[in-house]
């Protein structure tokens, strides 16, 4: 199957051109001029659109949006050990299949095309992600050592279950050093090594959470992750939020991947993550949602918008995470963190995973700039059309592989039943 997208604005520097993207299957094969021999099955007029790689959204839990505005303006452990955790446990996972598809479907309407999961329900992200055509990097949360075996025992379900499905691949994800106990924390740590998966934890996300680990063990969250040995797996860390100096160097020498979510920080009241100086060291800095009872969106137009403007402000620097950085930290980093050496890019040989963005919009006129427009204009309302391993999973706004009705009828009817 081959796709032409034509005429569609792409940057040019700092500016903007117009030019065509050339698809066949799954992969890029033509920027600008075609490959030899294409003949295009199928093509969509670029004209007034911007395109830009699909978003990786690095952290989030999609379950939860069925528990969107179930509990704001908490504190955070009272939202979580108050506000969620009694919601959550009357999810079942056909409930939980429906909250991630609605996350699915936020997601794709906001130019997104993977999403790293952490969750509770076996199955449900893959299976939501498999019906919408989404990327899905799914882990089951595991919390321990109390229960702590029967948790894994289902992440090996679900990873066999699923194992062969082309988009879904896995993490093993620790949930953070409060819910985990350290012999737990090690023991997943060598089922990580064993299994030849990375990990997947909250880490040093609140005060709380680094005055209890300092009060414990003597040392920061991340030196107790570092003693214990978890960064020798590959480590997607999330939050960040509490960082020392001597945390962002071994964070540094690690290689961990911070997945940042600024919104997520802010409306929990946990703060502002050192973005601006993890970047600097060399750290791979990606983007989150969290989730959208923490958020309460799941768009990343508006987590980029956020990324740059806070680092500018907080560091007193208006060059702090340009435009550009900031897109690939939402793009090619996330990519990288999540195990994909060939997606985040609109290069040949990359995934076709390409979001079209209306420009015909007040916010967007005129373009000038192609990277200032898509961080500090863009919405999200922008995104019409959303390719995904070369297939057109929305177009001119209509999602084309989730029925939106059915899945407004199943939220409205899993909210009378659990509120
Ligand atoms: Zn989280």
């Amino acid at each position: 199957m081959n796709l032409l997208i034509k005429n569609i604005i792409l940057p040019d520097g700092d500016a903007y051109k117009y030019s065509d993207i050339y698809v066949s299957d799954d992969t890029i094969v033509g920027i600008g001029s075609s490959p030899e021999n294409f003949v295009a099955d199928e093509i969509i007029e670029g004209e007034g659109r911007i395109a830009i790689p699909a978003f990786v959204n690095a952290h989030t839990h999609a379950y939860m949006s069925v528990l969107r505005n179930a509990a704001d303006d908490l504190p955070f452990m009272t939202w979580l050990f108050e506000g969620v955790m009694p919601r959550e446990e009357k999810l079942n996972n056909e409930q939980a299949y429906w909250g991630s598809l609605l996350a699915c479907a936020e997601m794709i309407k906001r130019g997104c095309g993977t999403f790293c999961d952490m969750h509770l329900f076996p199955g449900a992200s893959a299976k939501a992600a498999v019906k919408s055509g989404m990327r899905a990097v799914v882990s089951r949360g595991l919390t321990g050592s109390d229960g702590g075996q029967r948790r894994l025992d289902e992440q090996y379900a679900e990873i066999e279950e699923w194992k062969d499905h082309k988009n879904i691949s896995f993490m093993l994800a620790p949930h953070a050093i409060y819910t985990c106990d350290k012999e737990f924390l090690l023991k997943v740590s060598s089922e990580a090594k064993r299994l030849g998966l990375g990990l997947n934890i909250h880490l040093s996300e609140s005060k709380a959470e680094f005055g209890d680990c300092l009060r414990d063990n003597g040392c920061t969250p991340t030196e107790y992750c570092e003693s214990l040995g978890l960064f020798e797996n590959k480590t997607l860390a999330a939050h960040c939020v509490q960082l020392t100096e001597n945390d962002i160097s071994i964070l540094a020498k690690r290689g961990v991947s911070v997945a940042s979510n600024p919104k997520s920080n802010l409306k929990l009241g946990n703060g502002i993550a050192p973005i601006y100086q993890l970047d600097q060291a060399g750290v791979n800095v990606c983007i989150g949602t969290d989730s959208a009872a923490s958020n309460n969106s799941l768009n990343m137009f508006s987590e980029l918008n956020y990324m740059t403007l806070l680092h500018k402000g907080t560091n007193y620097d208006s060059t702090a995470i340009p435009a550009k950085k900031a897109l690939d930290f939402a793009t090619v980093n996330g990519a990288k963190a999540l195990g994909y050496d060939n997606l985040g890019k609109l290069e040949v040989g990359y995934i076709a995973d390409i979001a079209l963005l209306d420009t015909n919009v007040p916010q967007m006129v005129p373009l000038r700039n192609y990277y200032a427009a898509v961080c500090y204009c863009c919405d999200g309302s922008e995104t019409d059309t959303l390719i995904l391993d070369g297939k057109v999973v929305m177009k001119n706004k209509k999602l084309l592989t989730i029925d939106e009705e059915e899945l407004y009828y199943n939220i409205n009817k899993i909210v009378k039943e659990t509120d």
